[in-house]
């Protein structure tokens, strides 16, 4: 690679950017695309909360703070794992970052050696095994199954784990599949981590509050207080509060771990933004209707998009819990030609043929390592899921 890092060789380029390269020059075009493909609430941020934002640019909140957040974000974040998980953090045990992101990458880099391993369960979110592989680790990727609605199962987790394993990641709800872990599920992993006093868990539960019908959200150091010393319990403010641009994320943990969080955020960002920062108190500590009313209207659309999908053909869709995604499969299409003579041999066939022959752009399931499946994305209106969700009926009703 000549001048560039030897560090690059280890990390892949998004495994998305293809789709949407291929939306784009379709839409230039003058295609009609409907994009099931995006990550992030389609609402905008309360108003309450941009009031937050402007008043702290008034009072001149517009200087360096404390590298870990400024305290009465912390204080606001510590209050919130009380409330909600009823987990008991000290304020120095809460660190801010520029993004979740950011926490799990300064987590990961605080932490790994070369060498030490981080077990990921697929379907994953596409930035943990780049992260781990970005700060010198080796991700273990372990499988799940359609039958565990894409959970990962205790027998599979025990196995992963030998001398080397430093973490395994748990996210739930998950993108990309929507699974949550009940409180007896996640049980069942804790056990296992009981009886691996090396490994510890850092959980994202970034889409915490997403979650539908009577499903009770659940965190590890919560289900079990025994693994409270080595838990990262990391979320924030992103899809919550649709607030994905404000970059702000939180984590709670051991003191050792945040202090060396801290330490590495000092000689990178010296923090996230003070503005931003003070605008998530206010979504932290302000009113919460915005999270009940945007439940409401993510599970109607859970609901039309699980029931519109499971009527094409070939698709086979469980109903997850949480998040804003759905995860079909794509299996018995395969082998198939599509109406526009393409060949499906893949769930990047699928989602090509897809996008091309009735301009529906999802994400394809080897993307999240796991397939053949693709992501629908339903951060979006009940007229748009409607009108993509036909589409994908009649492309999947063309295959021969
Ligand atoms: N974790 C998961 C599972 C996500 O899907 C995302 C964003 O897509 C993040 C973390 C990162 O969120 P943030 O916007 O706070 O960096």
């Amino acid at each position: 690679m000549g001048f560039l890092a030897d560090a690059l060789s280890r990390v892949k380029p998004s495994a998305t950017i293809a789709v949407t390269q291929k939306a784009r020059e379709l839409r230039a075009q003058g295609r009609e695309i409907i994009s099931l493909s995006v990550g992030e609430p389609d609402f905008d941020t309360p108003d309450n909360i941009k009031a937050a934002a402007i008043e702290a640019i008034r009072r001149g909140e517009t200087k360096y703070g404390p590298v870990a957040g400024i305290l009465p974000l912390r204080e606001a974040i510590a209050r919130k794992f009380r409330r909600e998980n009823g987990l008991d953090y000290k304020v120095s045990q809460c660190i801010v970052g520029t993004g979740g992101k950011q926490i799990l990458f300064n987590a990961l880099m605080a932490s790994l050696n070369p060498g030490d391993e981080v077990i990921i369960s697929a379907p994953y979110w596409v930035s943990y095994p780049e992260i781990v592989a970005l700060c010198g680790g080796n991700a273990v990727i372990v499988g799940t199954t359609a039958e565990h609605d894409y959970k990962l199962q205790p027998e599979t987790l025990e196995k992963a784990i030998n001398s080397k394993t430093k973490w395994v990641i748990l996210n739930s709800p998950s993108n990309p599949s929507g699974a949550a872990y009940s409180h007896d599920e996640l049980k069942a992993l804790t056990d296992v981590l009981l009886r691996h006093p090396h490994v510890w868990v850092l959980t994202d539960d970034m889409y915490e509050h997403l979650v539908y019908g009577d499903f009770v959200h659940a965190t590890p150091a919560q289900v079990e207080p025994a693994l409270y010393d080595r838990t990262l319990t990391m979320n924030g403010v992103s899809k919550a509060y649709a607030m994905t641009g404000w970059r702000i994320g939180y984590a709670a943990g051991p003191e050792k771990l945040i202090r060396a969080m801290d330490m590495i955020q000092g000689q990178q960002t010296s923090g996230a933004c003070s503005i931003a920062q003070w605008a998530a108190v206010e979504a932290l500590d302000g009113p919460q209707d915005f999270i009940a009313e945007s439940r409401k209207v993510f599970e109607g659309r859970r609901d039309l998009v699980v029931s519109m999908l499971n009527q094409a053909a070939y698709l086979s869709v469980h109903r997850p819990e949480g998040a804003f995604y759905v995860y079909p499969s794509c299996a018995e299409a395969l082998g198939k030609t599509s109406e526009g003579g393409r060949t499906i041999e893949s769930d990047v066939d699928f989602v090509t043929a897809l996008l091309e022959e009735q301009g529906v752009a999802v994400v394809q399931g080897s993307a999240f390592g796991m397939g053949p499946n693709f992501r629908v994305s339903y951060a979006t209106t009940n007229e748009t899921l409607a009108k993509a969700c036909g589409k994908i009926q009649v492309f999947c009703a063309g295959l021969r």
